[in-house]
């Protein structure tokens, strides 16, 4: 079952990797996206930052240091 926050999910725009974008669609949101931290907080009504990945990791910013993947953040 294809993921039903689709449309509201922004995680398309963040990955500009196309390949990179199929291993993450494939795995959650064409299956498991009840496991997905994005679609958690999108369920709850809750605002989801663009640099979450389906995972609760953080998208690494190319500016440096200042950029948390290493942290998952947890869900409300
Ligand atoms: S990233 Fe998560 S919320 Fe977004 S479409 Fe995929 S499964 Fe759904």
């Amino acid at each position: 079952m294809i993921c039903t926050r689709e449309h509201d999910c922004s995680l398309a725009r963040q990955i500009g990797m196309t390949a990179a974008l199929r291993v993450w669609q494939s795995f959650y949101c064409d299956g498991m996206y009840g496991r997905c931290e994005r679609f958690k907080l999108l369920a709850a009504g809750g605002a989801v930052p663009d640099r979450l990945m389906p995972n609760g990791r953080l998208l690494d910013l190319p500016e440096g240091p200042t950029a948390d993947a290493s942290r998952p953040v947890q869900a409300a």
